[in-house]
């Protein structure tokens, strides 16, 4: 991975690339000196050619000086020329030889006045002479001072003449050397030149007879001729010099030569130095840059580790590199900024998202990972658990009537009341959302869920106090057990939630979690079918309450219960499975099936002439589904029914639960001609003068209150200012539950209206309604 990392790293790239144009650069120089260095080689042999020319013209000059000093000398003999001069011939033969051998000449000759050859001393054959005597000659003739170049039988040889006076000319003496290898041999000792004869003679074949190559470039020369400028050979290059020699019976050239090479091998030496320094200076730079890229590489590393670091959520570890001064270290600063305000941006986000920002307690989410947590944790023996979660009631009125501020404050002082009633620091207290709020109990069982839940309730005795106003405090509380009531977290946190909205259905302090609340259990799903089965296939009865007048009112009211004939189970009672029908909505349905059966009883001729007036129970769900005065209205219309002879009872917590809607829709029916009452009155927190801003007609005293008067004095008193209470604000009162005869006359005392109960009649069948209103009395 290192390795990778280095391979594609933009510092190595630079590094490669600065060194291959270092190379490049001294490969150039290394070029151009070698260039230069070949260029000047030439020239300086060149020079030395020329002077190498020179040298060898003067030493064939001072040759043919020598020749001709010596052919004086034997000019000026006296003996030679009287001989000549008497015509002996054999002392001028013997002369001729003794002289020509002593001064090493090949040829030497007496030529007559005419040029012609008197006598010849010869280390040779003649025959070959003869030609080249003849060719000599006149050149020489017109101009006795020089000296002629003669090839003979291939080899060059250098002639000269001199006259031989007495004092007038009487002949010439001529004399020819041979210009051979001793004369090469010394002008390369001299010179340190190489000197080749290159010889062609009239026939066209050409001959090197003097050399001082070596054998390889002889070879060469002899094969190839007279190379123009250089001689190319396997050892190196020789750079040539041709003289053409002045010649007769053949041409001659004289070739200088010298080795490019030898001029060159002292310049090699530096080339090899150059070359060293520029490999070594390349090291040198690859070393430094690589311990750069070092520097740099390295803390660029640590500043990716530390990005994988805060990718990972890792927040604490501060970056290295920070003291230094350069970029590096500028990068190495902002970066562990950008860490430590990405840490705090975390830690915010955390809090918002695990805690609620207004009570300062775990949210939801907090609440159910510790609930998670618990149920994970490997105790044994396994260690139970319960959840607590509580609904405050009227909570929305209060937000509406005394403002969300007051809400605020008030959300904010329960919070602090639940976390008192909590004991072990273990155990939490969390706002689930809204007014809801929940506490999770640690090593708890159902009878220390029930104690919290016992203490919070008296808790709430004491009523909230702020800013001049008081309010009071109560809340449904449900709560369920793990292991008993749920298998995991989130079931165990929804049937807590299901017990507490029937704890607040049923008005009760706190309730455990029982299936039977559950409109999710299997039970209850397998209920709900049943239900829907009932209505469809008539099982559904409808029961009629008698309600009568205490003070003679003329008329007769009953209120309808609905009673469910099941085919097995017999004659079910509706708190059987009307809070599930509530839960569901499915209530909806049994209402519009209630109102129905009670539109069809009106329209019966048998009722028609009663009058008969009847009550029907709307639940929460009824009163807050907005189609609902629609589809009253379809049905008074279909059985050609008035809405007057229907009063609708609803409790204070169907109202309660959305005060706003449940108001919009109570205007809505009471236009439409439906009495209004409210059920149960008592047991809920709406104050009377609030629900003189309903268009009620009636209130219908709870039956806990009507049965307890005959025992508590409380009660009774509840029931009397009530029912003083409701007069004032132009209500009628109904008192239900009435069981005695004792009761019925006290309500009357107490100016009650109306009266409903046991006593009177139970719920009845419509037939044995109508018997029981039609007995004789
Ligand atoms: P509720 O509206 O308070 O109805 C009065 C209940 O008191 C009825 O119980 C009635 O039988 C009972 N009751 C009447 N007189 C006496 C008495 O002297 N002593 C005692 N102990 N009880 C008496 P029921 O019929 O069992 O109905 C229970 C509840 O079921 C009702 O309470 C009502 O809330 C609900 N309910 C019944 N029928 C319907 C319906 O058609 N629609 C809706 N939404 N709810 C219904
Ligand atoms: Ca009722
Ligand atoms: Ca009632």
């Amino acid at each position: 991975m290192q390795w990778r990392l280095l391979r594609h790293s933009l510092i190595l790239r630079l590094v490669g690339l600065s060194l291959l144009l270092l190379l490049l650069v001294q490969a150039a120089g290394f070029a151009v000196v070698r260039a230069t260095i070949d260029r000047n080689a030439r020239a300086q042999i060149a020079q030395a050619l020329d002077l190498d020319e020179n040298v060898w013209r003067r030493l064939l000059e001072q040759n043919a000086e020598k020749l001709r000093q010596g052919s004086a000398l034997l000019a000026a003999d006296y003996g030679f020329r009287s001989a000549v001069n008497s015509g002996d011939e054999d002392t001028i033969q013997s002369v001729l030889e003794n002289h020509g051998s002593r001064i090493g000449a090949t040829v030497a000759a007496l030529l007559g006045t005419g040029m012609e050859v008197r006598a010849v001393s010869l280390t040779g054959s003649m025959n070959a002479f003869a030609d080249a005597l003849r060719d000599v000659v006149p050149p020489l003739a017109v101009q006795p001072q020089g000296s002629q170049i003669a090839v003979v039988d291939g080899v060059p040889y250098q002639f000269v003449m001199v006259p031989l006076r007495a004092p007038v000319v009487i002949g010439w003496v001529l004399m020819g050397f041979p210009v051979n290898q001793p004369l090469a041999d010394e002008v390369r000792q001299l010179l340190s030149v190489h000197v080749a004869l290159v010889v062609t003679d009239a026939g066209g074949a050409t001959k090197v007879p003097v050399s001082t190559l070596p054998p390889g470039p002889l070879a060469q020369l002899q094969r190839e001729g007279v190379p123009s400028g250089e001689l190319q050979t396997p050892d190196g290059t020789l750079l040539a010099r041709a003289i053409r020699l002045d010649s007769v019976g053949g041409d001659v050239q004289a070739l200088l030569l010298r080795s490019v090479e030898e001029v060159i091998a002292p310049y090699r030496q530096l080339q090899v130095l150059l070359a060293i320094i520029t490999v070594a200076g390349v090291l040198l730079f690859a070393v430094g840059t690589g311990l750069v890229a070092q520097r740099l590489t390295t803390p660029l590393r640590s500043l990716l580790a530390a990005t994988q670091r805060l990718s990972r959520g890792e927040y604490d570890v501060p970056l290295d590199h920070t003291r230094r001064t350069d970029e590096i270290g500028n990068l190495a600063r902002s970066f562990d900024l950008m860490r430590v305000d990405i840490g705090a941006q975390q830690t915010e986000i955390r809090r918002l998202a695990y805690w609620d920002r207004l009570t300062g307690l775990p949210n939801r989410e907090r609440f159910r990972d510790a609930v998670v947590q618990a149920i994970a944790s490997p105790a044994s023996p396994v260690q139970p658990l319960a959840v607590l979660t509580l609904d405050l009631d009227r909570f929305k009125h209060v937000n509406d009537v005394l403002g969300y501020a007051f809400g605020d404050r008030l959300l904010q002082a329960v919070a602090e009341r639940l976390s008192q009633q909590v004991r072990s620091p273990d155990d939490m207290v969390a706002r689930l959302g809204g007014n809801e709020f929940a506490i999770l109990l640690h090593r708890a069982d159902a009878a220390a869920a029930h104690d919290v839940a016992l203490r919070i309730n008296q808790s709430f005795e004491d009523p909230l106090a702020f800013e001049d106003q008081t309010v009071d405090l109560s809340a449904g509380i449900g709560f369920a057990c793990w292991p008993g009531d749920a298998d995991d977290a989130d079931t165990l946190l929804s049937r807590s939630e299901i017990a507490m909205y029937a704890a607040k259905r049923k008005l009760s302090g706190a309730l455990q979690y029982d299936a039977a609340f559950d409109s999710t259990s299997t039970q209850t799903l397998s209920l709900l079918s049943e239900l829907r089965h009932a209505v469809e296939h008539h099982e559904l009865r409808l029961y009629l309450q008698p309600k009568v007048g205490l003070h003679g009112q003329p008329g007769l009211a009953a209120e309808a219960l609905v009673r469910w004939q099941h085919p097995q189970r017999g004659l079910v009672p509706p708190m059987q499975f009307i809070p599930f029908a509530e839960q569901t909505g499915f209530v909806r349905h049994l209402t519009l099936w209630m109102f129905e059966e009670v539109a069809r009883l009106l329209a019966d001729p048998r009722t028609r002439a009663l009058p008969l007036r009847v009550s029907v129970n709307l639940s929460t769900r009824d009163l807050l589904d907005p189609e609902l005065s629609h589809r009253l209205a379809d049905i008074l219309l279909r059985h050609g029914v008035a809405a007057s002879a229907f009063c609708l009872e609803i409790t204070e917590s169907a109202i309660m639960d959305d005060p706003q809607r449940a108001e919009a829709m109570l205007n809505r029916l009471s236009e439409q001609g439906f009495k209004l009452s409210i059920d149960d009155f008592g047991t809920g927190y709406s104050s009377l003068a609030y629900l003189k801003r309903l268009p009620v007609d009636e209130l219908k005293i709870d039956k806990s209150f009507v049965m307890g008067m005959e025992t508590g004095e409380d009660d009774a008193m509840i029931v009397r200012s009530t029912i003083d209470l409701a007069h004032n604000l132009g209500l009628t009162v109904v008192a239900e539950g009435v069981e005695t005869a004792a009761i019925l006359e006290r309500l009357r005392i107490l100016a009650c209206d109306e009266a409903q109960g046991y006593h009177i009649a139970r719920p009845l069948p419509v037939d044995d309604f109508l018997a029981w209103q039609a007995r004789p009395r």
